[in-house]
C-alpha cells in the first residue's frame, strides 16, 4: 500500500492532473473559468474533454456521468460510456468538449415544484469547472449545475454558486473603502462537521422501520443509554476502528480531506470532521462523504445511519456548518486583526453577520428544515428552533462599550471609538465554547450548528451568504456615499448592535426560559416544525432580498417551497404506513402469541395443582390484553387519519394536517407499544431491541 500523500487525490483530476496533461496555452484558459469566472471556449474544453478521457481510462473509467444535486438533497449520475464505434468493428473511446460543458439527463422524473411545466420539459447539466472531476468506481464524475431550458435552476448548486457570487461581490465593495485595491475576489469557505450512527446490518435487516424510513419508529428506552456519557470521544471499538481506515482511504483517494473522527456522546455514535474548503466544494464533499459512509459501512458489516433521529431518547445527529469569509489571498475576514484598521473592518463584517442572522432568522430556519430534523431542534440536545448567536464575552463587551459609548475593560480601559486608530487589538475568545448554541462565533468562524445529518449543505450555504451579502450591500451602499467615512462606519456599527442585539445570547440555549425570553420579551422567531417555517420563504422580505441579490427567481422560490412541503408530507406519510403496518403484522401478533403462551402455562400448572392462583399469569395477560386493544384502537385511528388526508393540490393545507394530525397520532400509537415491549419476554419481541441495536458492534 502507497503512502497517504501519494494516492491523496489520486482519483481527481485536480490542478496537478491538469498542469501534468493540458498545454500551457489550454491550462492557463481552465485556470482562468476556475479563479476568474472567465467563460471557457470551446477549442479549450475540447482540450481538457479528451485530457479527462486518457486519464480516467487510464485510471479504469469506462462510463462519465454529470453528476448533479437535484432538489431532492441527495445527489443524482446517469452514466454515459465513452464508447463509440468505429467502421471496422471495434469501439474507440470518445468524449467531447461539448459533452463535457452539458449534459442533457431525462429530467422529467426529479421534483421540479411546477418549474418544468411552466417553463419546458428538459433539463439540462452544465460543467461546475471549479468543483474538480473524479472517479468513483468506473465512472467519470462531472460536477454540474442542473437547470430547465427557460432558465430556472432545478438544483441546489446553482443558486449556492450565485449566493457566493453576490457574497465576492458586495464583500469587495467594502474591502475596497478600506483601501484593498488588490483583492480579486472573496470566497466562503466550510468545513461540515458530519454525525452519524453505525449499527450491524443483521439487526438493521430485522427492522422494517429502518429499512423504509431511516429511523426507529419503536422501541422502548434501553436499560443503559448514554447517561454515562462513556462513549464521548472513547475508545473506538475494532469493527468501527477498520470502517474508518477504509472511509478515509475512500476519502482522501477523492481528494476529501477527512481529518478528525471520534465517537460522539450517544452509544454507536460518531463524527467526521473535514477540514474546510470552498463551499461549493465542501458542498460536493459532503454529499460524496455521506455517500461514502454508507457504501463503506456494508463492506464492513454495518449499516451507516444518517436520520436526524434514529433513536428516540437518544441524542440525534447534527451537522454543524463552520461559515468563515476570505480574500483569494488568504485574509479571513472573519479573524480580529492586528491593528486597529483591521479591527474595524472585523467588527463592519461581524456586524454584517449579526444583522444578517436577525433578519434572516426565518431563512436560516426553513434552510435546514426536514421532517427528520423536526425531531431534533427543540430537543433538548441539539439547538432549539429560536436562532441566537452566541460571541463570548470578550466580543460581547467590546460590542457592548461601543454601543454605549463606554470604555472598553480590556487589557487596559480605552475609549471604544472607531475613530479607527484608536480601536485597541482584542484577542479573540477561542476558551469559551458554547455548545448550546445554534450560531455560535468560534474564533475566527461562525459555527451554524441546526443543520441535520441528512440535508445537504448547500440550502444553509445560500442563505447564509445571501444574508450576508444583503447586509454587506446595505453597509456598502451607505459608505460608498459617506462625506466622513469614519464616523459612518462607527455610527453604523452602533446602530446594528442596538437594532440587532436581540439575537446576541450567550447564555444556555437548551433552557426552556430561554425560549420564553427569547419569544415573549425579544420577539425571535421559534417555528417548530418544517410546516409552520417553510412558506415564510415566500414572505416579501426574503423574495425581495432573494430575487434582488440574482440568487434566486420568485419562481425558483415557489417551487423550493412545493418540493420541501412534499417531501415532508411524503416521508412523515411512509413512516406512518410502516407504524400501522408494523404495528398490526408484528407488534399486536408477537403480544398474543406472549399472552396466550403464558395463560397456556397457567392453565397448564392448574392441572397439575389445582389450588394454584397464578396470579402472575393472571396479571400478565390482563395488561397484555388491554395493551393489544390499546395498540389496535390506536392503529386503526392512524390508518382512518391516512385515508382522511385531504386530497388537495393545497401542499400547505396538507403539511398542516401532517404537523396537526398525523404525527400526533404516530406518537400516540408508539406509546403502547413501547410499554407492551416492556411486559413481553425478549425473545418474543418481533425486531430487535434498542440495547442490540445500539450496543451490537463489536
Ligand atoms: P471543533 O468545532 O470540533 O472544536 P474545530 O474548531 O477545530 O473543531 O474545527 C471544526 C471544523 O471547522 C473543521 O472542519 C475545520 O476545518 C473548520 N474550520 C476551521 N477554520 C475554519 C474557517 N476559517 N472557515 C471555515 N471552517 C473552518
Ligand atoms: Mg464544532
Amino acid at each position: 500500500m502507497s503512502t497517504v500523500s501519494e494516492y491523496f487525490g489520486s482519483l481527481v483530476f485536480d490542478d496537478r492532473v491538469m498542469r501534468a496533461n493540458l498545454s500551457a496555452e489550454v491550462y492557463g484558459s481552465l485556470r482562468k473559468t476556475i479563479d476568474e469566472g472567465i467563460e471557457l471556449d470551446i477549442g479549450v474544453a475540447n482540450a481538457v474533454a479528451e485530457a479527462m478521457k486518457e486519464w480516467a481510462v487510464a485510471h479504469g473509467a469506462t462510463h462519465f456521468t454529470h453528476w448533479f444535486q437535484p432538489l431532492t438533497g441527495i445527489t443524482a449520475e446517469k452514466h454515459d460510456s465513452f464508447i463509440s464505434p468505429s467502421p471496422d468493428g471495434s469501439v474507440i473511446m470518445e468524449f467531447s468538449g461539448k459533452e463535457l460543458i452539458k449534459g442533457e439527463p431525462d429530467a422529467s422524473s426529479f421534483p421540479s415544484g411546477g418549474l418544468r411545466a411552466t417553463f419546458e420539459a428538459r433539463g439540462y447539466t452544465a460543467w461546475d469547472p471549479t468543483s474538480y472531476a473524479f472517479i468513483k468506481g468506473k465512472t467519470l464524475c462531472i460536477p454540474t449545475a442542473f437547470c430547465s431550458y427557460g432558465g430556472p435552476a432545478l438544483d441546489k448548486k446553482t443558486p449556492l454558486l450565485r449566493s457566493m457570487e453576490v457574497l465576492s461581490k458586495e464583500a469587495l465593495r467594502i474591502l475596497r473603502l478600506f483601501g484593498n485595491q488588490t483583492a480579486k475576489r472573496v470566497v466562503s469557505s466550510v468545513g461540515p462537521e458530519q454525525e452519524y450512527f453505525l449499527i450491524t446490518k443483521e439487526m438493521y435487516d430485522k427492522r422494517q422501520d429502518l429499512r423504509f424510513t431511516g429511523r426507529t419508529l419503536f422501541g422502548a428506552k434501553p436499560p443503559k443509554g448514554q447517561e454515562m456519557d462513556d462513549h464521548y470521544f472513547g475508545v473506538i471499538k475494532p469493527t468501527v476502528a477498520a470502517f474508518m481506515v477504509d472511509l478515509n482511504e475512500e476519502l482522501w483517494k477523492l481528494g476529501i480531506l477527512a481529518k478528525t473522527e471520534h465517537n460522539e456522546v450517544a452509544p454507536a455514535q460518531h463524527e467526521l470532521a473535514p477540514i474546510y474548503t470552498t463551499t461549493n466544494i465542501a458542498t460536493d464533499h459532503n454529499q460524496l462523504t455521506m455517500e461514502i459512509m454508507q457504501k463503506t459501512a456494508l463492506k464492513h458489516g454495518l449499516v451507516c445511519l444518517l436520520h436526524e433521529k434514529p433513536f428516540a431518547g437518544v441524542n440525534g445527529s447534527g451537522k454543524h456548518n463552520n461559515w468563515s469569509i476570505a480574500t483569494d489571498s488568504g485574509q479571513n475576514l472573519l479573524s480580529p486583526g492586528e491593528t486597529p484598521y483591521e479591527n474595524a473592518q472585523f467588527l463592519l463584517f461581524l456586524c454584517a453577520v449579526i444583522k444578517a442572522v436577525d433578519d434572516y432568522q426565518d431563512l436560516l430556519r426553513l434552510s435546514v428544515a426536514t421532517a427528520g430534523n423536526d425531531h431534533r431542534l427543540g430537543a433538548n440536545e441539539a439547538p432549539p428552533a429560536v436562532i441566537s448567536i452566541f460571541l463570548g464575552d470578550e466580543l460581547n463587551a467590546v460590542l457592548e462599550a461601543i454601543e454605549t459609548d463606554l470604555p472598553y475593560e480590556g487589557t487596559q480601559k480605552t475609549q471604544m471609538k472607531l475613530g479607527v486608530d484608536v480601536l485597541p487589538k482584542f484577542n479573540r475568545d477561542t476558551t469559551d465554547r458554547n455548545r448550546t448554541s445554534p450560531f455560535a462565533f468560534t474564533g475566527n468562524k461562525f459555527e451554524f450548528r441546526m443543520l441535520g445529518s441528512s440535508n445537504s449543505i448547500a440550502c444553509a450555504n445560500i442563505m447564509l451568504n445571501a444574508a450576508v451579502a444583503e447586509s454587506l450591500r446595505i453597509y456598502a451602499d451607505r459608505l460608498e456615499k459617506a462625506e466622513d467615512f469614519e464616523t459612518t462606519l462607527h455610527e453604523m456599527i452602533k446602530k446594528t448592535i442596538k437594532d440587532h442585539k436581540r439575537i446576541i445570547f450567550n447564555g444556555n440555549g437548551y433552557d426552556e426560559a430561554w425560549i420564553k425570553e427569547a419569544t415573549e420579551q425579544r420577539g425571535l422567531l421559534n417555528y417548530r416544525t418544517t410546516a409552520d417555517c417553510m412558506p415564510h420563504l415566500l414572505d416579501e422580505k426574503n423574495v425581495t432580498m432573494l430575487t434582488g441579490l440574482g440568487v434566486f427567481t420568485e419562481d425558483e422560490l415557489r417551487s423550493r417551497v412545493d418540493i420541501m412541503l412534499d417531501n415532508y408530507v411524503k416521508s412523515v406519510i411512509i413512516e406512518a404506513n410502516t407504524m400501522v403496518d408494523m404495528a398490526r403484522t408484528q407488534i399486536a401478533p408477537a403480544i398474543e402469541k406472549y399472552a396466550m403462551d403464558v395463560a397456556t402455562a397457567a392453565v397448564a400448572k392448574k392441572a397439575i395443582v389445582a389450588d394454584l392462583a397464578c396470579g402472575y399469569e393472571a396479571n400478565l395477560v390482563k395488561k397484555l390484553s388491554q395493551l393489544i386493544d390499546e395498540i389496535t384502537e390506536k392503529t386503526d385511528d392512524l390508518e382512518a387519519a391516512l385515508l382522511k388526508l385531504p386530497d388537495t393540490e393545497d401542499i400547505m393545507e396538507e403539511s398542516c394536517v401532517i404537523r396537526d394530525v398525523i404525527l400526533p397520532k404516530m406518537s400516540e400509537l408508539r406509546v403502547p407499544c413501547d410499554e407492551a415491549e416492556i411486559h413481553t419476554a425478549k425473545s418474543y419481541w418481533p425486531f430487535p431491541a434498542y440495547e442490540e441495536l445500539l450496543f451490537g458492534v463489536s
